[in-house]
């Protein structure tokens, strides 16, 4: 049987996916280093963190038959994985439907995945506007394949939404604008505020949060974009259109 780099497991979240009740597995193992990240411990390898075996994950799912309605791949990047669309294959063999968290920096699996109608959701993370990507992410980025995928995913025909995290310093209106132009289109544009606490660069982890109310102010600006949404604030997951 495939290894797969699981390094942890929450048992229920009503959180990762609007309106269903999931398992959430995380993989270790990132090509980007958002100073923001808050999983630090999964986007480089960390020896420290034991690996869930696999069959264990199964049979903790298969006791939560019936409870459950799905499973949310998160990470880390689960794209970077070849054995990614095998993986959910036996997930779905337990009759659960997947949401799958990406950068979008492969947008070569995403075909993979939709061409085999392995994904159910699919929440994909931008950055901030593509000039600004180098500025985020701290390592060199394809933005052909960032907007390959966010075409790939409208096009799609499965649910799914574009999220931000609105980062003081990275993300900006005119960024949010610019954004908003691309996902024209999509489903949904999802504004998340930051949060301070532990993040892969500690400099990040005490940044002063932009206000609630000027998310908000975004946010309208966006939905004359696209549907858009803000998360994380004090108002969760009023959606404007
Ligand atoms: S925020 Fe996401 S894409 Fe960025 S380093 Fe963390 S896991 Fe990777």
């Amino acid at each position: 049987m495939e290894r797969y780099p699981i390094k942890g497991l929450i048992s229920a979240s009503m959180l990762d996916w609007p309106g269903r009740l999931v398992s959430v597995l995380f993989l270790s193992g990132c090509n980007f280093r958002c100073p923001y990240c808050h999983n630090p411990s999964l986007v480089k390898p960390d020896r420290s963190l034991e690996e869930i075996p696999f069959i264990a994950v199964k049979e903790f799912l298969k006791e939560r038959d019936g409870w459950i309605d799905g499973v949310c791949i998160t990470g880390g990047e689960p794209t970077l994985n070849k054995w990614l669309p095998g993986m959910i294959r036996e997930l779905r063999a337990l009759n659960l439907e997947v949401k799958l968290d990406t950068n979008g920096s492969r947008p070569q699996m995403l075909l993979e995945l939709l061409g085999e109608k392995l994904v159910d959701f699919i929440s994909m993370d931008v950055k901030s506007s593509l000039e600004r990507y180098p500025e985020v992410t701290r390592v060199p980025v394809s933005t052909d394949d960032i907007r390959r995928s966010i075409e790939i995913i409208k096009s799609s025909g499965v649910n799914h939404e574009f999220r931000c995290t609105v980062i003081p310093g990275l993300v900006e209106e005119k960024d949010l604008i610019s954004i908003a132009e691309l996902l024209q289109g999509g489903e949904a544009f999802v504004l998340q505020q930051f949060r301070p606490g532990d993040t892969l660069d500690p400099a990040f982890g005490e940044l002063e949060p932009y206000p609630d109310d000027l998310l908000n102010l975004w946010s309208e600006k966006t939905s004359n974009i696209l549907p858009t949404l803000v998360r994380g604030s004090i108002n969760v997951n009023v959606y404007r259109l």
